[in-house]
């Protein structure tokens, strides 16, 4: 059951300071609707937007999630539609005088108990799926592993049952780029870090062309590698792994089968190494999951994030790691997350990350309001103040234990802040590279957005998506717009089903129809 135009007006206020509340009826509600309270609507206002819970003179501040999401540009009548158009921004925060780890939020309790099966790594961490990765230096060579990697999953994979897939790691870096440039080490660190992520068992292949600026030694130097190559390279404790790495310019071959053969020989070792694993009962603790959302509107901020942030908790309670990240969809809160850290290093290093990505906006010539798309609006979303009070809800209510920087591999446990730009492709990038062995993903436009490398679960923000979207989105929040659930019990439902999926007993919809993005790097360096 959902509400349609013809059910009961329902809107949505989400703090008691709030002049404005969403629409929550599907296809919005039109004039004369009489709202609960007894106000009428002056005009019909669309499913998600706003409408003046009293009249609004003009310069007013518009109150949601408790704060100014913006100011009136001419006086609104109680009742009427408050859209984008009629909102002046507010201005960033300074990242100056801010609140630093003032916030000390009770611990949470421990959650016990919870286990998955998953595939635990020579270096402690665990997979929630058994691929074979192979890494590439260079766009030059992605035609060539590719038609590699279709015939090894045509010909190989079959007799190794125990392994889930072969994912060929392509990107547009390694070479035409400034190698030397200070921010290469943002796409460089990506890669290496993407290679070793926990899905692919510690074992690394590289296929390189030979004459590119980013050397296979340069991507994944002596001792970045794990030692699981350690019979095939013969090497005693303490020897470092010998990369391996397909070089098609190599004098021995001749043609392009000799290429492909030879990376096709070189998988079946890593192949019958990732076949002999098995999945074993694991603490609910190795999950590392990367949160993130995409195609957001009004209702994220309501229903599918606010699940999402109490499923946040549940993980941090079970010892688990979380990422959040979006750094322009954050910004706007950054007094909030300062608050939230655990200690003065932790704010000042989500602060650092802040300073950062502004100077990096300005140097383009774009701010922060660049975020909003058309969707975002249509959707509801006034503007970055507003979509961000709806995106910071996904971090729960945790101390902010870490902060990390694009490309840089998760350190510890609990919540992090893994600093990432909010383009769907390079976050989700940007968090395989810390380590991320599950993702979730919310909605409120729609997205099929998947990856190769990790299970992605979308979770819808409103019924109406997840009816029309039924076989792409795996958790329907909009009930919570409804009244038929709660966020608790979306949270729950999510957390179970993470379990599941974690340990493959369910797929997500983006891995039945294998639905993948492409990798796609962060550099903010420049090319040549
Ligand atoms: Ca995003």
């Amino acid at each position: 059951m959902t509400s349609t135009t013809t059910a009961a007006p329902i809107i949505i206020r989400m703090h008691e300071r709030d002049n404005v509340a969403i629409v929550a009826n599907d296809g919005g509600l039109p004039a004369g609707s009489v709202l609960p309270g007894g106000l009428v609507l002056v005009e019909r206002v669309p499913q998600g937007h706003k409408v003046a819970l009293q009249d609004l003179s003009a310069a007013a501040p518009v109150l949601r999630y408790g704060i100014p999401i913006g100011y009136t540009l001419k006086a609104i009548a109680a009742g009427s539609w408050v859209h984008e158009k009629l909102l002046d921004m507010p201005s960033a925060r300074e990242l100056v005088n801010l609140p630093m780890a003032t916030l000390q939020p009770a611990p949470l309790l421990p959650l016990e108990g919870y286990t998955f099966e998953g595939y635990r790594n020579a270096d402690g961490s665990v997979g929630t799926r058994n691929i074979l990765a192979i890494t590439q230096t260079v766009q030059c060579v992605a035609g060539v592993t590719d038609f590699a990697v279709r015939r090894i999953k045509a010909e190989l994979l079959p007799r190794f049952p125990n392994v889930d897939d072969v994912v060929s790691l392509e990107h547009g870096y390694g070479c035409g780029v400034a190698i030397d440039a200070p921010d290469a080490i943002v796409p460089i660190r990506t890669l290496r870090n993407i290679s070793l992520n926990p899905n692919f068992g510690g074992e690394v292949m590289v296929v390189s062309l030979g004459c590119e600026k980013l050397q296979p030694e340069r991507l994944l130097p002596p001792g970045s590698i794990p030692l699981i190559d350690q019979r095939q390279a013969g090497a005693g404790p303490g020897a470092d792994a010998v990369l391996d790495v397909v070089c098609l310019q190599d004098d021995a071959h001749v043609g392009f089968m000799s290429m492909v053969e030879a990376i096709v020989q070189q998988a079946r070792a890593h192949l019958e190494r990732l076949n002999a694993r098995r999945r074993e009962t694991v603490p609910a603790s190795e999950l590392v999951v990367g949160v993130q959302c995409g195609g957001s509107d009004a209702f994220s901020g309501v229903t599918a994030n606010p699940a999402v942030g109490f499923c946040t908790d549940l993980l941090v309670r079970a010892g688990a790691s979380v990422m959040f990240s979006e750094t322009t969809e954050v910004r706007d809160g950054i007094d909030q997350l300062t608050a939230r850290a655990s200690s003065p290093e932790v704010a000042e290093a989500m602060v650092r990350e802040m300073a950062w990505y502004d100077a990096y906006l300005q140097r383009g010539g774009a701010d922060r309001s660049a975020n909003t798309t058309p969707g975002n609006k249509k959707g509801g979303l006034s503007n970055i103040v507003e979509k961000a009070m709806g995106s910071i809800v996904k971090s729960g209510s945790a101390p902010i234990t870490g902060v990390l920087a694009p490309g840089e591999k998760l350190k510890a446990s609990g919540l992090t802040y893994a600093a990432t730009p909010a383009s769907d492709f390079i976050c989700g990038t940007l968090q395989l590279a810390a380590g991320m062995n599950l993702h979730v993903f919310t909605t409120g436009r729609g997205t099929p957005y998947g990856l190769a490398a990790v299970p992605v679960i979308k979770v819808a923000t409103r019924s109406d998506l997840a009816r029309r979207w039924h076989d792409l989105m795996d958790v329907n929040a909009g009930t919570i717009a409804t009244g038929e659930k709660t966020i608790e019990a979306v949270g729950w439902e999510l957390f179970e089903l993470m379990l599941e999926v974690a340990s493959g007993r369910k797929k997500t919809w983006a891995e039945h129809w294998k639905l993948h993005n492409a990798l796609v790097l962060f550099n903010p360096a420049p090319v040549t």
